[in-house]
């Protein structure tokens, strides 16, 4: 081994986590990538420019963080493992750490300090409430290049009618146009998860779907309406309480007998104005 190891080569890899003493943690979704064209494609999908701040979300020994530097103006890593944290340390000097759990950093705050871009292999357990909590943020990135299991990759980019078209389909899509990059295999990581990955791509709509004001109202409507997702919309909400609801469903262009699954994002935002 080298003194720099090289993060795509298995053996490697494994050496540098012995050395840390490091096992991986299933916990906290350490599934390192070790496949330069993947890692090429999630920087390349960034389209980042020189001038550009960088968020990246769990770095791990830094593979793509190693990517990402040399393109950004600059880079700011979140890492919620100490040992991931001191390696980083030690192998990179030009770009912020925070060491923490993702969840408890104000990302807004980063947003609105001028990082534009996100580009992660994500923790799979938090990646879709990541997701949301980010495209829900006041000073939402335009662009997010992310490795997230492929299942939700599916739910993400479904359109409606589809089977995996649902609460994290609309309430990302709200704010971005989601698309399916590139699928990725299990052995393109180590250790290999037991599921598909895939990157995807989002970018921010000029025009959020919904207004501010009218999202959080939105983001109850879908939850409720999808928690019954096989019952007629109509009924749905006379259960809620509306009135008149089919004057209402008929204004939003929406038939009593639809269901939530068949219903598109601008539809949902057109119901909730009504409703407001
Ligand atoms: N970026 C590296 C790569 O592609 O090889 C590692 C990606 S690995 C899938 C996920 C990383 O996120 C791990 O380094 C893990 O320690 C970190 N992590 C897990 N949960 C986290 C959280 N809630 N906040 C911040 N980092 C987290």
């Amino acid at each position: 081994m080298t003194d720099t190891p090289r993060l795509t080569s298995p053996k490697e890899v494994r050496a540098l986590l012995e050395k840390l003493g490091h096992r991986p943690n299933k916990g906290l979704g350490q599934n390192f990538l070790i496949d330069a064209n993947i890692l090429d494609i999630i920087a390349n999908t960034a389209e980042i420019q020189p001038s550009e701040s960088v968020l990246e979300i769990g770095p791990g020994l830094g593979a793509l963080t190693e990517r990402i530097l040399p393109r950004a103006g600059s880079v700011t890593c979140i890492e919620k493992d100490p040992t991931m944290v001191k390696y980083l340390k030690s192998r990179f000097s030009e770009f912020t750490l925070i060491e923490s759990d993702a969840l408890d950093v104000d990302l807004d705050a980063l947003f609105a300090g001028g990082i534009t871009k996100v580009a992660a292999n994500l923790p799979y357990s938090v990646a879709s409430r990541l997701m949301v909590d980010i495209a829900e943020c006041a000073h939402r990135p335009e662009l997010m290049s992310l490795t997230i299991q492929k299942e939700v990759a599916d739910r993400l980019v479904s359109p409606e009618g589809s089977k995996h078209y649902g609460i994290l389909s609309i309430l990302t899509g709200a704010f971005y146009k989601n698309t399916l990059v590139k699928k990725i295999s299990p052995t393109c990581f180590l250790p290999p998860p037991k599921v598909w990955s895939a990157v995807v791509k989002m970018e921010r709509r000029e025009v959020p779907i919904v207004g501010n004001a009218d999202y959080p109202m939105f983001k109850n409507l879908v939850k409720s309406c999808f928690s019954q997702r096989r019952k007629q919309i109509g009924t749905i909400l006379k259960k809620l309480g509306v009135s008149p609801v089919d004057d209402l469903l008929a204004d939003a262009g929406i038939e009593h007998s639809e269901r939530p699954e068949r219903i598109d994002i601008e539809r949902w935002a057109a119901l909730t104005r009504l409703l407001s």
